[in-house]
């Protein structure tokens, strides 16, 4: 049994992130959205495009309103009027001004917005009763950025904000990471499907739901195996499928030592190397890591050949082995093994920056005591709230144990009581790792 962050760093450290080159695809860029950029973005456009007006007013040449009040105004000629969207015909000579409005070109002449709130109009003339900074409300060409520079990099994920800088630079399409795929397999003879009729001592996969869920909202795309019986034929088949079809699999139940648990063994007899074992962690203990491929493992292929009709398809070089997790079958110790394991594992994968990789721990007060046995970091499902600018962690209400998955709905924080400690009063600091808020 090893520490919980021992556990992470290992996972961590096995995990190779994706290849821009071999791991990417080209997409329409509404077609990336969620997605991770691949390459770093450059845009040929300077942003402004051009010297544009930040306000509706008068363009107008400094020299001509430097010394200009409401006491001795200035009277300009206006000799266009400059709207969106049009460019100006005519270059502003001394006297001269041009009706301008917000985002629009500014013309040749002119070096300053007088705004409108500063002026009065009467026909084709504009008296200035202030006398505006130099170069006032002017947004220069290339001022927020200049082509050519990096506008987005590597490694970002696409959300409505990134959205609209591509757009803007017309960047109509976008080299992002391929979405890692993720085979889902539970296992277990007493579990049914959703649409089955219960039949006493059976039990609803739900696992498969809640894991696909995570799958996917993490950018994932999830590969839903079903059910496999506990039968050592019928697992072994099933996973070596599995890791044929997924960069990451995903197997809940048949980890801890029950006589039909045998994932252990039938993925030592498929050539994994097994990492990981049983982690000091309440829920979850018994969490299998394993990798196929990559430089750690050799032979697999072959035993493939041997088991399954399918050939062995590489889904990457034999420098990114296959990661394999075991997940906990019950629900609860799925969810959290997921959370704090899985997921970072996918986050590295994804091609986030390091920074995004581990979950997010906030500190927060408990607003009850909190217990645990000292033997294993635990974590207590509940809600964190933001009271008054600082955060309380409200414990979920009913059982916590973890036969129980009933008090996870509406889960955002994760409590986490240190090994050692047995318990926390109500109103103490601790740590939460948050649940649900996208990173990266
Ligand atoms: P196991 O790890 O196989 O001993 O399973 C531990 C507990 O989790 C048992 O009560 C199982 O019935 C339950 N369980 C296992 N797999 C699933 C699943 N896919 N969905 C819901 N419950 C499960
Ligand atoms: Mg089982």
């Amino acid at each position: 049994m090893i520490p919980v962050e021992q556990a992470e760093t290992i996972i961590l450290g096995l995990v190779h992130p994706f290849d821009a080159d071999r791991d990417s695809e080209v997409l329409e860029l509404l077609d990336a959205s969620n997605r991770v950029l691949a390459s770093t973005v450059t845009s040929a456009l300077d942003f402004p495009h051009w010297d544009n007006s930040a306000m509706d007013g008068y363009a107008v040449r400094y020299v001509d309103v430097q010394a200009c009040s409401a006491e001795s105004p200035v009277r300009l000629e206006v000799v266009e009027t400059i709207p969106a969207g049009y460019k100006p015909q005519h270059t502003i000579e001394a006297g001269q001004a041009a009706r301008i409005l917000t985002g629009s070109v500014m013309p040749q002449g002119a070096d300053t917005i007088v705004i409108q709130e500063d002026t009065q109009r009467t026909g084709d003339v504009v008296t200035v009763l202030a006398a505006p900074k130099p170069q006032a409300f002017v947004r220069r060409q290339a001022a927020f950025y200049q082509a050519g520079a990096p506008l987005l990099p590597a490694g970002l994920r696409l959300q409505a904000p990134e959205m609209a800088v591509l757009a803007a630079a017309q960047c109509a399409q976008v080299t992002v990471y391929r979405r890692p795929r993720v085979a889902i397999l539970s296992t277990g003879d007493e579990l049914v499907s959703i649409n089955q009729p219960l039949q006493p001592g059976e039990i609803v996969d739900s696992n498969q739901y809640a894991l696909a869920s995570l799958v996917a909202q993490a950018g994932a795309m999830p590969l839903r195996l079903g059910v496999v019986r506990d039968d050592p034929e019928a697992l072994k088949a099933a996973i070596a499928s599995a890791i044929d079809q997924a960069d990451i699999v995903l197997s809940s139940g048949g980890v801890s030592v029950g006589d039909y648990d045998y994932v252990e063994d039938i993925l030592t007899a498929l050539g994994g190397n097994i990492h990981i074992r049983a982690v000091a962690v309440k829920p979850g203990k018994p969490l299998t890591v394993a990798t196929f491929g990559g430089e750690a493992a050799e032979g697999r292929s072959q035993l493939n050949a041997q088991t399954l009709p399918i050939s062995y398809s590489p889904l990457s070089t034999p420098h990114s082995p296959k990661l394999y997790f075991g997940l906990p079958g019950n629900p609860v110790s799925a969810l959290v093994t997921f959370w704090r394991f899985v997921e970072p594992a996918l986050r590295k994968l994804s091609g986030l920056p390091e920074a995004a990789w581990k979950p997010t721990f906030v500190r927060a007060k408990t607003q009850v005591d909190l217990r645990s046995d000292g033997k294993r970091e635990s974590y207590l499902w509940g809600q964190l709230h933001l009271v008054d600018g600082l955060y309380e962690f409200a414990l979920a209400g009913g059982s916590h144990s973890s036969g129980n998955l009933i008090n996870l709905a509406g889960t955002s924080g994760l409590a986490v009581v240190p090994m050692g400690q047995t318990h926390i009063d109500s109103g103490e600091s601790i740590r939460v790792m948050q649940i649900g808020s996208p990173k990266g």
